[in-house]
């Protein structure tokens, strides 16, 4: 069964259906636009929001899929408004990263407005680490990702991104996959980690802070990631964004 798995380059590990999209909807197309084999793993069906139901945004997630061009979706089934890093959450998401076998993971940053989204941090973290391991009891062939990134948009208390994708060229089809999701943002100035800009429109308030992170890079868009290890520059004669 491993062995006739997807590998894939990069697979987004958030909470709900919709994270994904909104903290990193346009580096997702951006790989697919590249060639990458690209996934999006929600670990929870957002059953105790208070919007929409579980089918409907099962239906939202997958037409969001689709514009985004993702080659998988899936949903780990875990319990919304109660994640947690615990030691039977960490097996059932190991045993999924084993059958997804994604070179790059990218998930919640620690900190966040909801909970689930700091357990999520947590939690993809220490599976990533975990499903590596022979003898842990999970399902599937050991494999351990080479590594975990951590999506910052729109967070106040993250440092100074060490990267920024360049996502100008798919900020409409970013939009498009969240407009996907009527029940969540129809009427709403706030979403996930996104906080209200006075009486701006969300989906204004989302393209602000595009534009923000974009000219970190001097680009019109970009989308914003920490990782713990520094990103490496193949010469200092190949260095991009201006300084002046
Ligand atoms: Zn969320």
């Amino acid at each position: 069964m491993t062995a006739s798995s997807p590998e894939l380059d990069v697979l987004a590990v958030f909470a709900h259906p919709d994270d994904a999209e909104l903290l990193c909807g346009g580096a997702l197309a951006a790989g697919v636009d590249r060639g990458e084999q690209v996934g999006i793993l929600d670990l929870t069906r957002g059953e105790t929001g208070s919007r929409g139901t579980p089918e409907l945004r099962a239906r939202e997630a997958a037409a969001a899929a689709e514009i985004l061009g993702v080659a998988v979706r899936r949903n780990a089934g875990l319990p919304d408004g109660a994640l947690e890093d615990s030691p039977g959450a960490r097996r059932h998401l190991a045993g999924l990263l084993r059958d997804l076998r994604p070179r790059v993971v990218v998930t919640h940053w620690r900190e966040g407005r909801h909970p689930d989204h700091r357990a999520a941090s947590a939690l993809v973290t220490s599976a990533c680490f975990l499903a590596g391991l022979r003898n842990l009891d999970a399902e599937g062939t050991p494999f351990r990702p080479l590594k975990v990134v951590y999506a910052t948009a729109f967070r106040e208390d993250a440092p100074p991104p060490t990267l920024v994708v360049d996502v100008t060229a798919v900020v409409e089809r970013k939009m498009a996959a969240l407009a996907c999701y009527a029940s969540q943002f129809e009427g709403n100035a706030a979403a996930g980690e996104v906080l209200p800009g006075g009486d701006r429109p969300l989906f204004d308030q989302i393209r602000a802070h595009l534009a923000v992170d974009g000219s970190r890079i001097r680009v019109r868009a970009g989308e914003p990631f920490l990782t713990a290890e520094t990103t490496a520059a193949p010469s200092l004669g190949a260095l991009g964004v201006a300084t002046f």
